[in-house]
C-alpha cells in the first residue's frame, strides 16, 4: 500500500495509473476508521483497480472548534485497517498541505442546507462540498464512494456532481451498523460505556417510528411519539427528527412511495453528537 502526504506525489503516481488504463476508486473520510468505512473500501477494490482512501479531518467543514480537536485521530491503527482491507492508496495530507490559503470560494446549497444539519452545523456544507471537489480534482477518480450514513452529505455531494459536471460515478453504499443497531461512526468511541448502551435506543425509536408510518399512523403523530421517547431518556439531547421526502430532504406531512421516505436523526449523547437515518 502506498501512502502520500503530498498531492503532487499523489498525482505523478496516479497519472501514471491510468496511463496503464487503471480505473481509480475514491473512498474520502476523516479516518479513524471502522467496518463502515471498510464496507465502502470493499465496494471500490470490487469496482476498480486502485483505490484511493483519503484521510484528512476537513477543518473547513467544523464550525465546533472542540469537535474538530475531540475529533479522533489514530492514522496508524487506520493505515493497518486498510492494508488488511487491500487498499491500494491512502491519501494522508495535512491541512496545509490542503489549504496553503484560506479558500475564499463559497458553496450555497440551496434548499438543501437549510435543512437538519445546516441549522445547528451553519457552513458545515460549505466545507464539505470545498473538500470533496479539492478531492475530486485531486485524485480524479472514475468513482467515488459514500455512505447513506451522511444522508444530507449524499445529497449535497450528488448535487454538486451534477450542477459541475465532475466526470465520475458516485457510489452509495448502505449503513454499517453494530449488531445492536447503533450505527457505526468514529464518535461512537467517544461514548462511555453508559452511553454506548443508550445508544442503540437511535435506531429503535427510528425503526417503530417507520412501522407506525407504514401502518398509516400520521407524519405528525410519529414525530410526536418519537420525540417523547427521546425525552423519556435523559443522556439523550434531540437536536432534530425529521421525516422527510428523500429526493429534496424537505419535510413532509404525507409519506410518499417505497423507498423515497427517510427518517432523519440528529442527537446528543452526553457530549458527543450522533446522526443517523433510515430509508423506506
Ligand atoms: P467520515 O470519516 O465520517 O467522514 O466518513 C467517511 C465516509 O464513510 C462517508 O461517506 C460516510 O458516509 C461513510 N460512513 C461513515 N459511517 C458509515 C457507516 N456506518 N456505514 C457506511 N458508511 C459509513
Amino acid at each position: 500500500m502506498e501512502v502520500f502526504t503530498s498531492i503532487s506525489n499523489l498525482r505523478k503516481y496516479l497519472v501514471q495509473q491510468v496511463q496503464q488504463q487503471q480505473k481509480i476508486g475514491l473512498v474520502p473520510t476523516m479516518g479513524a476508521l471502522h467496518e463502515g468505512h471498510i464496507s465502502l473500501i470493499q465496494a471500490s477494490k470490487a469496482d476498480n483497480d486502485v483505490t484511493v482512501c483519503s484521510i484528512f479531518v476537513n477543518p473547513t467543514q467544523f464550525n465546533n472548534p472542540e469537535d474538530l480537536l475531540k475529533y479522533p485521530r489514530t492514522l496508524e491503527a487506520d493505515c493497518a485497517m486498510l492494508e488488511a482491507a487491500g487498499c491500494d492508496v491512502v491519501f494522508a495530507p495535512s491541512a496545509e498541505e490542503m489549504y496553503p490559503e484560506q479558500p475564499i470560494l463559497k458553496f450555497n446549497f440551496g434548499a438543501l442546507e437549510t435543512v437538519m444539519e445546516s441549522a445547528s452545523r451553519p457552513g458545515h456544507f460549505n466545507g464539505v462540498g470545498i473538500v470533496v471537489s479539492k478531492l475530486f480534482h485531486i485524485v480524479k477518480p472514475h468513482r467515488a464512494y459514500f455512505g447513506q450514513k451522511d444522508l444530507q452529505q449524499v445529497a449535497v455531494v450528488s448535487r454538486m456532481v451534477a450542477d459541475l459536471s465532475f466526470d465520475l460515478e458516485l457510489v452509495i453504499a448502505p449503513t454499517v451498523r453494530e449488531a445492536d443497531g447503533l450505527a457505526m461512526s468514529s464518535r461512537n468511541r467517544r461514548l462511555n460505556e453508559e452511553e454506548r448502551h443508550i445508544a442503540p435506543h437511535i435506531f429503535r425509536i427510528m425503526e417503530s417510528a417507520k412501522n407506525a408510518l407504514l401502518k398509516g399512523e400520521s407524519v405528525s403523530e410519529v414525530i410526536k411519539e418519537a420525540k417523547q421517547e427521546f425525552s423519556a431518556v435523559d443522556a439523550f439531547r434531540l437536536d432534530y427528527f425529521e421525516i422527510v421526502d428523500l429526493s429534496d430532504l424537505q419535510p413532509i406531512d404525507i409519506i410518499g412511495s417505497k423507498g423515497n421516505n427517510a427518517i432523519c436523526v440528529a442527537v446528543f449523547l452526553g457530549p458527543v453528537r450522533l446522526i443517523d437515518n433510515l430509508v423506506f
